[in-house]
């Protein structure tokens, strides 16, 4: 090899998924001894259960390659687990596991020659990235503030009809409670849309990891009213606080067909080949001890319902348009209030606006451009998760232990209300 330059005019464009690039300049400044609130990586802050590590533990031994579709009590104790607490109509042979639910996303859009991607602005970071990997043409649908950022039938339906191969499928990656926004859909809202996604035989991914961590009980899910076209895509790394131990799954519904499954499993065999078994093993305790899991879902969306909100009021008294969570760890906190202020600092966009937030008083945000928002639009997503969930749960005063996020916050506020 002469010159390792000389390959890079054929790479892709690389770009560091940036909630992880975040993390990294936040640990950075942290050992350099400077105050970081990291705001900008959203990871649960609440450790395994103890019993659940202690099966991870006795699985060690488990070194066999496991079967790509999953091990099957795994996928019997997650249709079952679903089944009893979300209501689905779940069968085990219909759902894939994977190592984590985000290589399944990509294995569903590169099961596809030719498809289309359809993601309403804003949407998680990865998605379009994906899509865009798996050789497809990515569009947005823009939401509002005003809309609580969600999608409308009414724009779905517009979209659809300006479509110019209708004939091409259309994958709408479709995610609630959200991430960024922390917004969900009600039934009433799911049911409307859903006659639309009929109407044009859209493929839907729903993307329902955090939707155990819906706040409110009123759970509501695409899939009862769009069985045929929804695949549900959730996992482990949010309800039960192991992201790292790498566990997702998708229910793909029978009506795709089974050249569609064995297309998905043809992409999962060729890529990660199973997900890590000692990992299923443990999973597999997880989903079948749904009494611990009942437990420890409670007390966890007590706690963030109690931040997000504790977060969202701060910052709407100091005028920063923000819609209360009703799920999962983020807000997407909108600053077009102090335009004319951060225009006078030179600030007319998302990304110098969470720069300068970083720079000048450690605040780590994930600019609105980072989730597919229009570049002027002055908003970013804010994940209350700076806390450590165990050591709250072990102290007398829950409030002393997220003082931090509480410090972050005020910081953020006396910032915004002293830019004149
Ligand atoms: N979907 C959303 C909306 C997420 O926030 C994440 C993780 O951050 C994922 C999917 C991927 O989760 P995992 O691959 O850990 O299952």
């Amino acid at each position: 090899m002469t010159s390792n330059n000389s390959i890079d005019k054929y790479l892709r464009p690389g770009k560091h998924s940036e909630t992880l690039l975040i993390n990294q300049i936040s640990q950075l400044r942290a050992s350099n001894k400077q105050k970081v609130y990291k705001f900008g990586f959203g990871q649960s802050p609440f450790p395994v259960p103890k019993k659940i590590t202690q099966y991870l533990a006795e699985s060690a031994h488990r070194k066999e390659y496991m079967s790509v579709q999953g091990h099957p009590p795994l996928r019997q104790a997650i249709a079952s687990f679903h089944n009893d607490i979300e209501d689905k109509h779940w069968q085990a042979d219909q759902i894939i596991v994977g190592a984590g639910s985000k290589i399944l996303l990509f294995c569903i859009m590169a099961a596809f020659e030719k498809a289309e991607i359809l993601l309403p602005s804003p949407s998680w970071v990865s998605y379009e990235p994906q899509g865009k990997l798996a050789g497809h043409t990515v569009d947005w649908i823009e939401t509002k503030f005003e809309q609580r950022w969600q999608l409308t039938p009414d724009a779905l339906e517009r979209y659809c009809q300006a479509r110019k191969d209708p004939n091409i499928p259309l994958i709408l990656v479709f995610n609630y409670p959200s991430n960024p926004t922390g917004q969900t859909y009600s039934r009433s809202q799911l049911r409307a849309l859903a006659q639309v996604m009929k109407k044009y035989n859209i493929i839907v991914i729903a993307d329902e990891i955090y939707s155990l961590l819906t706040f409110k009980k009123d759970y509501a899910t695409l899939d009862e009213f769009y069985p045929e076209g929804s695949i549900v895509s959730s996992g482990l790394s949010k309800w039960c606080g192991a992201g790292g131990w790498r566990l997702g799954f998708h229910y793909i519904p029978k009506q795709l067909g089974k050249a569609f499954f064995q297309a998905v499993i043809g992409v999962a065999s060729e890529t990660y080949s199973c997900a890590s078994s000692p990992v299923q093993v443990a999973a597999t305790h997880a989903y079948e001890n749904q009494a611990l899991a009942k437990e420890f879902l409670s007390r966890q969306r007590k706690l963030l319902s109690e931040v997000s909100e504790y977060c969202a009021s701060s910052l709407s008294k100091v005028g920063v348009n923000v819609h209360q969570a009703q799920g999962g760890f983020y807000l997407f906190p909108e600053f077009s209030n102090f335009k004319n202020q951060l225009a006078n600092r030179g600030i007319t966009t998302s990304e110098q606006l969470t720069t300068a937030l970083m720079d000048e008083i450690g605040v780590a945000l994930l600019p609105g451009t980072a989730f597919g928002m229009p570049k002027s639009s002055l908003t970013a997503r804010l994940a209350f998760v700076d806390f450590d969930g165990a050591q709250i749960w072990s102290s007398e005063n829950e409030h002393a232990e997220y003082e931090k996020t509480i410090e972050g916050i005020k910081r953020l506020s006396d910032w915004l209300t002293n830019l004149d």
